[in-house]
């Protein structure tokens, strides 16, 4: 009763990287409980998942191979028996799209308490879960008062497992109630990823609602011919149908990780740095000072984006609109 059960997360064989994270997460609290790392990996193609989330630190895999796809009553049941078959102390899930459809039926039918969008977690007797609110200004630790609690983490927090593992995989034939398949996948449409993909740029320059109007892109787009870069933005941008949606960085756009990345007119809220965290050189515009971009930037210059952009077009060679 002190070992951590940790669900994957894959699409038709296609690993998340939040399965790796997971595996980090539920390491780190098993250590803290003192107890052992489950991976429960459901679905299809479930051999070929098991063997690439094999990683340091996990001690069991269990495969459930129910549907091609992922499907709400299925992972619910099957949670929900794995749990009771293993008796662990701790359940995680990834706080994503599907964690976030399974899961809360899950703890529900478990009747555990239910945390969720962990971005730490720790284990001294009680279980502790760190959250954050309004986009990141807030952090609340939550006590758990119970032994046995489920807890969905966000993606990007923890570092992913690594190195090969040597967990025993093991099939769990799980007694799936067809008569509570309620739902169908009946097929998948790709999102057209447009014309770039933004997360295999190597130098972006992204705009954020600093530029205040959208006639201003011209002059941005300047600076990225200028510079031959890529262009992606915030969300706002985004919202107001300036820019596709395949250019947005962060939570819920893409996570990108170019060479450089130059920040224009963007806070740096926590949403837009999950996504763009991972770049190896930040060059901050902005006129606050204080702004959140500032404390992760490399390079920042405090001023205004009008009065400094036209003059780097120039450096560059590029023409001014
Ligand atoms: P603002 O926060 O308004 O910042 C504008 C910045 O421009 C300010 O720092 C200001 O000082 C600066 N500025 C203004 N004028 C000038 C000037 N003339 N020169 C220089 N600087 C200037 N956001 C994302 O970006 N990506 C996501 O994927 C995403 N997902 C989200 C998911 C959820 C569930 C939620 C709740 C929010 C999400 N957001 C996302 C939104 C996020 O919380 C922020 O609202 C957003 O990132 C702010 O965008 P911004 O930095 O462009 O705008």
């Amino acid at each position: 009763m002190t070992d951590v059960l940790a669900v994957t997360e894959h699409r038709r064989g296609d690993v998340r990287d939040v399965s790796y994270e997971i595996a980090t997460a539920a390491r780190q609290l098993a250590d803290e409980t003192g107890g052992d790392v489950h991976l429960a990996v459901i679905g299809g193609d479930v051999d070929t998942v098991a063997d690439q989330v094999n990683r340091e630190g996990v001690d069991a895999i269990h495969t459930v191979d129910e549907g091609e796809e992922f499907n709400h009553d299925i992972y619910t049941q099957a949670v929900e028996q794995l749990y009771a078959e293993l008796d662990p102390q701790f359940l995680l899930a990834p706080n994503s799209v599907n964690g976030m459809d399974y899961v809360p039926a899950s703890a529900e039918g478990l009747d555990l308490p239910l945390v969720t969008d962990a971005v730490d977690l720790e284990y001294n007797g009680n279980l502790t879960v760190t959250r954050e609110q309004y986009g990141g200004k807030v952090e609340t630790t939550i006590d758990v008062a119970e032994d046995n609690a489920v807890v969905t983490i966000r993606p990007a927090e923890w570092a992913q497992a690594e190195g090969a593992g040597d967990a025993d995989v093991q099939a769990f034939d799980a007694d799936i109630d067809e008569s509570q398949i309620k739902t169908a996948i009946t097929g998948y449409e790709e999102v057209a990823s447009g014309d770039v993909d933004i997360s295999e740029a190597e130098f972006l320059v992204s705009i954020g609602r600093g530029i205040e109007e959208e006639e201003n892109l011209q002059l941005i787009e300047a600076l990225v011919e200028a510079t031959d870069a890529t262009l992606s933005s915030s969300r706002p941008i985004v919202d107001s149908g300036w820019l596709p949606k395949n250019r947005q960085v962060g939570q819920s756009g893409k996570v990108v990780t170019p060479d450089v990345y130059i920040a224009i007119g963007i806070s740096g809220a926590v949403q837009h740095v999950a996504g763009m965290k991972g770049a190896e050189t930040i060059i901050a515009i902005n006129t606050d000072p204080n702004a959140p971009i500032m404390d992760i930037a490399d390079y920042a210059i405090v001023d205004d984006l009008f009065d400094v952009v036209p003059p780097l077009i120039e450096e560059f060679g590029g023409t001014l609109p």
